[in-house]
C-alpha cells in the first residue's frame, strides 16, 4: 500500500490488525462509513464535561442535561483521585516520531503528581483488565515518553466508568522495546499491504462487506 498516511494513530493500527483489507477501505480509499451509535454519544458527552470541569468551566447546566446513566458515570469520574493533581494536558493531541513514522493521539487528560505522570482515559462501555498491548496503550506511552523527558514514573490509567474500575499500566523499559518493534512491525504491514493479494474473510461482515465480496 503507498504510504500516503501521515501519521498513525491507534484506532488505525487497531482497525489494521483487525482486517487490513477493512483499514484499506476506510483510510487509504477514504470510503464513507455509517454514523457512530448512541453508545459513541454518551461517550463523547462524558468526555466534553471532563474536558470542560477540568479546565474550569461551570458544568451546572451541563449536569442536569446528563440522562440517569451518563450521571452515574459522571459521578464515578468526577471523583477519581487523579482530578485533584496537578493538570498538564485536558484532550491533548500529541504527535512523535518513531523510527521514519509519525504516531500520535488525542489523549483525554494528562496529569502529574510531582514527577510521577499519569495518562488518563474514560471508559464508558467497559474496559478488559489486560490492556499492555493494546494499541492505545502503546502508543499513548511512547508519545509521553518522548514528550515528558526525566519524568519519575509514566503510567497509563484506563479509567472503566462501567464497572466502576482502574486498570493501569506503569511504563519500563522492557515495554519501551517490545512497544518500539510491535508499533514499527504493524506500520510496516500497512506500508507493504497489498490489497490485490489479500484474500478477504468469507465469514465476516462489517461496513464494506458489499464492496469486498460484491458477489
Ligand atoms: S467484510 Fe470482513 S474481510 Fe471484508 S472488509 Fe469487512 S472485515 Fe474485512
Amino acid at each position: 500500500m503507498q504510504s500516503d498516511i501521515p501519521v498513525f494513530y491507534p484506532n488505525m493500527l487497531k482497525l489494521f490488525s483487525e482486517c487490513p483489507l477493512r483499514f484499506y477501505y476506510r483510510y487509504s480509499e477514504q470510503i464513507p462509513t455509517p454514523l457512530p451509535d448512541k453508545g459513541f454519544v454518551t461517550g463523547k458527552n462524558i468526555h466534553s464535561l471532563a474536558s470542560y470541569y477540568l479546565k474550569g468551566m461551570d458544568i451546572t447546566k451541563f449536569e442536569k442535561a446528563l440522562t440517569p446513566k451518563e450521571a452515574e458515570m459522571w459521578s464515578v469520574l468526577k471523583n477519581n483521585p487523579y482530578f485533584d493533581m496537578d493538570i498538564v494536558g485536558v484532550e491533548k493531541n500529541i504527535i512523535a516520531r518513531l523510527g521514519d513514522n509519525w504516531i500520535g493521539g488525542r489523549l483525554d487528560a494528562v496529569i502529574k503528581n510531582g514527577n510521577s505522570y499519569f495518562i488518563l482515559d474514560y471508559k464508558t462501555g467497559g474496559v478488559n483488565s489486560d490492556m499492555v498491548y493494546d494499541f492505545q496503550t502503546m502508543v499513548y506511552l511512547m508519545l509521553c515518553h518522548s514528550v515528558y523527558e526525566g519524568y519519575d514514573s509514566l503510567s497509563f490509567i484506563y479509567l472503566d466508568l462501567k464497572n466502576n474500575k482502574e486498570v493501569t499500566i506503569v511504563f519500563n523499559d522492557d515495554l519501551k522495546i517490545e512497544y518500539e518493534k510491535r508499533l514499527s512491525d504493524i506500520i510496516a504491514s500497512i506500508t507493504e499491504f497489498n490489497p490485490s493479494k489479500y484474500e478477504p474473510n468469507p465469514d465476516c461482515n462489517c461496513e464494506f462487506s458489499n464492496i469486498c465480496r460484491p458477489n
